[in-house]
């Protein structure tokens, strides 16, 4: 598809405006004379660019650059270490984004235990192409040893991505966002990581950093991988500023040379999170797995409708509620055959004999309601329980049905095509002791079979539902 130069060119302007803010905010938020406690800009258009890959132009990166440098300068920087320090920058982008956007979607976004170990490694990889570039380019701007500038951009750059990447990765869409709203959530595992945050820093010491880790495995079992990666980011920033602040008495002995307190703990932090997050993605991807398998085992897969062992399954369990309830509760169950349903595949096809199953059990669905019951039997018969309805009332009810499949459309086929069914009935009433569901099928079937014969199209009810009616 090719787009119009202004619709190319207004993703690009709205990313060289997002760097000026995320640049500006940087700078402003970080501490006079020292390097920031934070970077969050590098990881945030890293993030940006993977779930926006139309963005990732030449043209993308280089406004990006030219944002950075210029918000530098705008904030007073000398140019040349605008120019070099925001060359070490991109490099953490680039090099995040070319070591993930070739990767699967499903790794990409986090949904494999696979695709978060990618994530770590292209984090490091990151920091690592920071930390050696400003080693190079920006050592002159840098008052201590060739070691601890690389161990500083190293330690930030690492922690700062780790804790950012996998919330930008893991964010749901906009469409998902309006499907799953209004989910609740459990607050007892919420309410423990912020209880042992507190403990962790009032506590205090090298290993005070470890006590939210039980917390965050719970929420990890608990919550989506997207909400585990906010709180993990949370909870890791929180950390590090309670370092930085010198609040957990935290220190590293004088004789390990060039690695600060700061940088330590940046990295623990950093390598903590790294469970969590683990045990959030292997606990969805399982979740997914089993709802699909779930799914293949309980609904028809050309019609969605019960399978037969599901419908078993549900059907004695109803059966048997009601009998528990002292059988207040009338039922109805009908048995439903497409009519010469043969002659429909053999005249246009068995494709558009699967259009017109589909269709068929969509126009059923139709006038269901939570609670009642539809399986496909097999081939073109199907079974529908309906709880509640009196047998008075069942044939009225199946007559409907009955009016509605034969004016069904079945689109994309033939418009001449024309279906109708043939129902049996069966059920019972309230306060009377229900027959099991192999002698209700039976009877429904008897009565299909009396349908069947007598021209077909048409509703027909059990002998013994006659009697009492
Ligand atoms: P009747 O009015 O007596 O019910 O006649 P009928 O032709 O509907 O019944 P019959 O049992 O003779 O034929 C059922 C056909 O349904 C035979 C089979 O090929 C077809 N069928 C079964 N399963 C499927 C399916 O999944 N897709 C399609 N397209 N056809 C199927
Ligand atoms: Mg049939
Ligand atoms: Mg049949």
């Amino acid at each position: 598809m090719v787009f119009p130069a202004h619709a190319r060119l207004l993703p690009q302007l709205a990313l060289f405006g997002l760097t000026l803010a995320l640049t500006l905010g940087g700078i402003l938020a970080r501490p006079i004379e020292s390097l920031s406690l934070f970077w969050p800009v590098n990881a945030v258009l890293a993030g940006v660019l993977l779930r926006y890959p139309r963005l990732a132009t030449p043209l993308g990166f280089a406004g990006v650059w030219l944002a950075m440098v210029g918000a530098d300068l705008a904030c007073g920087s000398h140019w040349q270490p605008a120019l070099w320090f925001n060359l070490c920058n991109l490099g953490v982008i680039v090099t995040v984004w070319l070591l993930l956007s070739r990767l699967p979607r499903a790794h990409r976004r986090m949904r494999t235990p696979h695709g978060l170990l990618c994530v770590f490694g292209a984090c490091a990889a990151g920091a690592v192409v920071a930390a050696s570039m400003a080693c190079v380019m920006a050592a002159p701007w840098f008052q201590q040893s060739m070691r601890a500038t690389w161990l500083a951009w190293f330690s930030e750059q690492f922690s700062t991505s780790v804790l950012i990447l996998p919330a930008l990765l893991t964010a749901p869409t906009r469409g998902a966002l309006l499907r799953g709203g209004g989910e609740a959530i459990r607050l007892a595992p919420l309410l423990v990581l912020l209880v042992s945050l507190t403990v962790s820093i009032a506590f205090g010491g090298p290993g005070a950093i470890t006590f939210p880790i039980a917390a965050l495995l719970w929420c990890a079992w608990a919550y989506s991988p997207f909400l585990v990666s906010l709180l993990a980011l949370t909870a890791g920033s929180t950390l590090i500023v309670a370092v930085a602040q010198n609040l957990m008495h935290f220190s590293v002995p004088q004789s390990v040379l060039g690695v600060s307190t700061l940088m330590s703990a940046r990295l623990g932090i950093a390598m903590l999170v790294l469970g969590p997050l683990l045990v959030a993605c292997v606990t969805h991807a399982n979740r997914g797995l089993l709802t699909r398998l779930e799914r293949q085992a309980t609904l028809d897969h050309l019609t969605g409708a019960l399978t037969r062992s599901a419908f078993s399954r549900r059907a004695t369990a109803l059966l048997d509620s009601r009998q528990a309830h002292a059988q207040a509760m009338p039922l109805t169950l009908m048995m439903l055959d497409i009519d010469h349903f043969k002659s429909i595949n053999d005249r246009h096809g068995h494709g558009v004999g699967d259009q017109v199953l589909r269709a068929f059990a969509r126009a059923v669905q139709e006038h269901l309601q939570e609670g009642e019951l539809f399986a496909r039997l097999g081939g073109e018969e199907f079974v529908v329980i309906i709880p509640g309805l009196a047998p008075e009332r069942a044939k009225f009810t199946a007559e409907r049905l009955r009016r509605a499949v034969q004016e069904l459309h079945v689109t994309h086929a033939d418009p001449r095509l024309q279906i109708t069914v043939s129902i049996g009935l069966d059920g019972c009433a309230a306060d009377a002791s229900a027959p099991s569901l192999d002698v209700l099928l039976a009877r429904a079937d008897k009565a299909l079979y009396r349908a069947k014969a007598q021209g077909r199209n048409r509703v027909e009810q059990a002998e013994q539902q006659r009697q009492v009616v």
